[in-house]
């Protein structure tokens, strides 16, 4: 088999989905199974649909369209506030995005009054992480505007936090989100269907003990793709979190000095490196570099050390020599994962276990 490869364990990653639907069932909160890392592949978002996914969402409309393409029956939601130069494609193949800028949602409005139909929209609300979102106090007068365009129906609002400053989904930030969707109830006369709380860092919230309020849904990638909530990265009780395997073979293998030599400057990627002198080691180079995947988020899963990543070479270090063509298997972080996804030099294999 090629590598470096990807091996994606389609159960477990169903198993994962079905387990996440259900408890959170329980407390009336819908699934929205968020396919980004994945490049919304075909064969994961089958394995969702599987679990009992009902609906899906993506950042990217092109992801979205390979969806739409291959005939998978599902609505799907545009996750990222859409640009204004892509508003045709987002009308014509997204039911639903999310959105902050009146400008943008009048575009929209114009593309689903061309095209004959009606998109949806959900209003993101800023509720302290500081990355996209309406402040609270100038929601009301945008959803009133919305719900004069031709082409647009309000579906509801949502709030993503945990992301650019990990600002933690609390008792506090959920229930803002739920008075504001319950005022804009009750003072336009509107029912939102849809009020989406966050993402996989909003888990020890949602299971904590003061229920979810008028929070519907949530949208989840990182916990059913790892098995893991997103903000102490702690396993989620009965999840797999090793539904994905990095598989990278050894190209050099070399006893070496542990320092280098010569007159030294920045290496490739600008830093200084200062190494330490334990004498010579056991040098290896796997076939894998920075352009495929982040080198901080690999875990191998025998006993060698990783030291370095250039473009093209990640270098370890090992007990013994390894001979040349030997495979290492590595688990990956959800970083490690976003970039071995969009590299096209790691193969993608997928498998049932
Ligand atoms: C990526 C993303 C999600 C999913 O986040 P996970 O941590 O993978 O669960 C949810 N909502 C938005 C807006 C996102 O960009």
């Amino acid at each position: 088999m090629n590598a470096p490869r990807l091996e994606i364990d389609l159960n477990k990653i169903e198993y994962n989905a079905r387990i996440l639907i259900e408890r959170l069932d329980l407390l009336g909160v819908s699934v929205t199974g968020v396919t980004k890392a994945v490049l919304g592949s075909v064969e994961i978002t089958r394995a969702l649909l599987r679990a009992g996914i009902k609906n899906l969402g993506d950042s990217r409309i092109e992801n979205i369209k390979k969806i739409r393409r291959s005939h998978l029956n599902i609505p799907t939601t545009l996750i990222r506030s859409p640009m204004k130069s892509q508003v045709d494609q987002v009308v014509a193949f997204a039911d639903i995005s999310f959105n902050t800028e009146i400008d943008v949602i009048n575009s929209l409005s114009l593309a689903a009054v061309k095209s004959g139909g009606i998109h949806g929209i959900v209003l993101m609300v800023e509720l302290g992480d500081l990355r996209e979102g309406i402040m609270p106090k100038d929601l009301k007068p945008i959803v009133k505007q919305c719900l004069e365009m031709p082409g647009i129906t309000v579906r509801g609002i949502g709030a993503n936090l945990a992301c650019r400053n990990g600002v933690s989904p609390d008792h506090i930030n959920m229930s803002k989100l739920s008075e504001l969707a319950e005022s804009i109830e009750s003072s336009l006369g509107i029912h939102l269907d849809i009020v989406s709380g966050g993402n996989s860092a909003n888990l020890n919230w949602v299971f904590g003990s003061q229920g979810p309020g008028k929070i519907n849904n949530l949208r989840l990638g990182e916990s059913w793709l790892l098995g893991c909530e997103t903000l102490n990265r702690k396993q989620i009780e009965g999840l797999y979190t090793d539904a994905f395997t990095l598989v990278v073979e050894v190209i050099e293998s070399k006893t070496k000095p542990s320092i280098p030599w010569g007159t030294l400057a920045e290496n490739a990627f600008g830093q200084h490196k200062i190494s330490e002198d334990c004498g010579d080691v056991e040098q290896a180079i796997l076939a894998i570099g920075r352009q495929d995947v982040d080198p901080q988020g690999l875990y191998p899963q025998i006993d060698i050390q990783i030291l370095d990543a250039s473009s093209d070479h990640l270098i370890i270090q090992s007990n013994l020599p390894i001979p040349m063509g030997t495979e290492i298997k590595f688990q990956i972080n959800y970083s490690a994962l976003l970039r071995a996804m969009t590299s096209p030099f790691v193969e993608k294999v997928f498998y049932a276990s």
